[in-house]
Order: C-alpha cells, then structure tokens, then sequence
C-alpha cells in the first residue's frame, strides 16, 4: 500500500486502506506495508489506523535515512520499518549531495536511531542494481551490527535480469546472515521472472503489489508471483490462493486502475475462452487449453460466445452453467444464437442462460421485476431516480442519485435489490449503438460480480436508461440464481 499507491492518480483514504489490509491480512500476507509515515498527517492517520486493526501481519511504514521519518512512523505504532537507503553514486550524488561514506554513517545512525525505539528494521538498498556491489554488502554489514534484521535489494528502475538476479542472490544469501528480502520492478517486463529467480537464489522475502500496481510500470505482482511459486515451483507459500482474485477485484476497484484484459492470471481475457478449436479440446479436457484450473485463484472460467460460436462453444457453455440439453435442444439453442450474433449482438451468458431455459423449459420467473421508474436530470439539478421493483413478490421502493441519470437509476436498483443482494457488484458498463443516429438501437454491456463469480449481461433498447436497467436487472437475476 506503499509502493502500489505510488501508482499515477492513485490515492487511498483511511477506509480504502483498512479494506485492503484486511484483505491482504486474511489471505496471510506477512508484512504489509501501510504507507510512508512521513508523507502527510491523514497518511499517519491511515497507517495507525491499519497498525491498530490487530491483524496478524506485521505493519510497515517507509522512511528515508532521516530521524523525523522514524518519530513519525513511531507516532503511527508501527512494528517495523522499510528504511531506504540509496546506495547507488547516482542516487548518493543527486539526491543526498554526499559521499558513499557519509550515507553510510547516517544510515547507521538511524538504523541505531529505530532500533532504540523498538522498531524492527528491514535495511533497504535504493538503486541497489546499479550499486557498486562492494559498497552495497559493506553498508547491509553496518546495517546487521547496527540491528537491522533485514536486508533488502531493490531493483528500483527494473534494470536487474534472471541470471544476474541468480548470482547476486546466490553470492549475499550465503555470505550475509540477515535475511534478504527482493524488491522489484517491472520496466521491462522481468519484475515477477526477477524476484522467482532471488527467491531460488535464497531471497527469504519478496516485495510484490497486488496486481502489479505502481510507479512507472509497477512493481513485481503478487499473484504472478504466488502462483509462479505455488503452481509452477510447487512452492506451498501459505497465501490463501483462492483470494487471490476477489482481492485483485477489490484492489482494482479501490484504487480505481483497471486490470488489462491480458494480464496474467486476473486478467479479463486469462481464463476465457472463444468459440473453434480451443473449445473443442477443453469439453475433452480442460487442460488442453488452460495452464490450471480457475477455481485456485478463486476464479471460474467463461466462454464467449459470438457470431462464430460453434456447437462446442455452446455445449461447453451449458456445462458451465450447470445445463444439460440433448442434441436437438443443443441445436435449437445454437440456431437462437446464431440469430441474435447475426443481429450484431453480443452473446453474454444471460442471454444463453435465457435461450437454454426456454429451449429446455426451465424458465424461471425472474427474482427481479421492474415495475416503475423516474428520472429526473437536467442541468441545474442532482440526477435523481425514484424506482418500484418487486423483489421476491415484494414490493419495494427506492430512491438514488448519481452523476449522471444512468448512475442515478443503477444506484437506486442498488438499493433496492440490498435486501437479497447486496454483494453484487458492478464492475463494468458499455454502451454500444448498434445502429446509427439519435434513434438509434443502443446496446449496454455489464458485467456483473457476487463472491467471485463474474457474468456478463446486456440490454438492447433505443432509450439508453432503459437499456441500462434492462442489463442490470438480467445480470443480477443471472446472478442471484447461481
Ligand atoms: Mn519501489
């Protein structure tokens, strides 16, 4: 919550970081890093407030080799501190204006400074990658006599590679007696291939974000890196595995910086699957096509299906609904969805469960009804909705502002849904025209989340709003059903 903060617009409030500690606690993270103690007055408030939750990680601020950095982190009840030092003649030149020696000795000094006051120390070397390697071993010496309990190495602008990574670890880890932690960055893409090689090189810790948020590029990714150890080194690293993607989600949308589709393992796209060849081979057998099974990270796989569906695609996607159908029923559902893909519509597994449930005359009436809404919305007034849905043959109203009257009207259907399901989250909204001028067909797109389990669902209608509640409301009633 330091590193991953320094994300470009990134800022988190006390209530954001006490969520994320939580999570991050719970999955059994052992260090958090809550924040750099010296940053503001509502950042100390923030880290005591994490610091004083009793989790059972251990609770980090950052400081600089500075006295007030360390008074501060202590007014913040602090267990421990991540104490950078730069250690390369870059860093030494541009940013403390002394020599090698001199950093050296005020390092020390604070190091002592920290230790009298309790704190536990992880000695830190900034710029570390493009340290005289000498000097950098000296200074973790210093650091041990002074009390450090441990060393860290920071890649700070990504420079480090795999192999380099290995002899650096091999030749500190067994020549040093503090355990070394790894700090890593991602410029070139290496951050999570770096730290694997320190940790098999005998780093004992590993400085990761979730998602892979921070500065530039960011930094190593959490769950790159539990999984690489977990599922490719066979490495039990004692993280809860199946929070790794709810956590990601929470992440993402506190912080506000979305996931892109590709990236590995929480990605959008990591476990979804389109319709042809690939398919075909996971209805024979899942790992065809799928490096392990999405239930590890607390994820479920999905499959797209579009105008190039195939009649496996849609099996499969039935399977995964929990749906059984026989060949007749299979093609009758494929010849609904070839219509609507011809239409131009996106397929999204409301829309299949749907079909499959009229085809298989399962329909069930939907939890979820709208009976009534108002908007109103103009320039000198707060969108506002008022709605009436029957919920579980329950009357129920609700009010709701918002931004914007789509905004307005979602917040209200929030609200008024609370009661059966107040865990879903919407966690994406697209608007497609599917023909053009201002009378135009307009597609919304949602996606959809309770627990984990992710659906997409979407509404065609020429009134925006309407389309709008039509894609939500089929979402959750998908949604609350599975
Ligand atoms: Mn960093």
């Amino acid at each position: 919550m330091r590193d991953g903060e320094q994300t470009p617009g990134v800022a988190l409030t006390r209530e954001k970081k006490l969520l994320i500690a939580r999570a991050l606690d719970d999955m059994g993270i052992s260090v958090i890093e809550a924040g750099s103690a010296i940053t503001s007055a509502g950042e100390r408030e923030s880290i005591k407030a994490v610091a004083n939750e009793g989790l059972n990680a251990e609770i980090c601020s950052y400081c600089r080799i500075v006295k007030r950095d360390i008074d501060y982190a202590l007014e913040c009840d602090v267990d421990s501190i991540h104490l950078v030092v730069p250690v390369s003649d870059l860093h030494i030149r541009t940013k403390i204006k002394k020599d090698r020696d001199a950093v050296r000795q005020i390092a020390i000094g604070v190091t002592e400074y920290a230790k009298d006051h309790g704190l536990v120390v992880e000695l830190s070397g900034e710029d570390a990658s493009r340290a005289d390697l000498g000097f950098l071993k000296a200074l973790y010496e210093d650091g041990m006599d002074a009390g450090a309990e441990r060393l860290c190495f920071c890649d700070t602008v990504g420079l480090l590679v795999p192999e380099r990574t290995t002899e650096i670890f091999q030749d500190f880890s067994s020549s040093l007696k503090a355990p070394l932690s790894i700090h890593c960055h991602n410029d070139f893409g290496l951050a999570t291939a770096n730290t694997v090689a320190a940790l098999a090189a005998g780093a004992k810790q590993a400085h990761v974000t979730v998602n892979g948020l921070g500065e530039r590029a960011g930094n190593a990714s959490m769950e790159e890196v539990v999984m690489s150890l977990e599922w490719l080194y066979k490495y039990n690293t004692g993280i809860k595995h199946e929070m790794i993607y709810r956590t990601s989600r929470l992440v993402s949308r506190l912080t506000g910086v979305s996931v892109s589709p590709n990236k590995a393992l929480v990605g959008g796209n990591a476990f979804t699957h389109e319709a042809g060849i690939h398919v075909h081979g996971l209805i024979a057998d899942k790992s065809t096509y799928e490096p392990m099974n999405p239930e590890y990270i607390g994820r479920q796989r999905q499959i797209v299906l579009g105008k190039h569906a195939g009649r496996s695609s849609i099996t499969l996607a039935l399977k995964e609904m929990g749906l059984e159908a026989d060949e007749v029923q299979t093609e009758e559902i494929f010849n609904r969805v070839k219509q609507l893909g011809d239409q131009g519509k996106h397929i999204t597994d409301a829309d299949l469960q749907t079909i499959a449930e009229i085809v298989l005359d399962i329909y069930r009436e939907p939890l979820i009804k709208l009976e009534e809404f108002t908007i109103v919305s103009g320039n000198k007034v707060t969108p506002t909705a008022s709605i009436k849905l029957k919920v579980n043959n329950n009357i129920i109203v609700e009010a709701g502002i918002g931004n914007g009257p789509v905004d307005a009207v979602i917040n209200s259907i929030r609200k008024a849904v609370s009661s059966c399901a107040e865990d879903i989250i919407l966690e994406e909204y697209h608007v497609d025209s599917i023909t053009g001028g201002t009378d135009a067909l307009v597609e919304v797109r949602v996606k959809l989340s309770k627990n984990g389990k992710m659906i997409t669902a979407s509404g065609a209608r020429t009134d925006i709003i309407m389309a709008s509640v039509e894609a939500v409301m089929n979402g959750m009633n998908r949604l609350i059903n599975i």
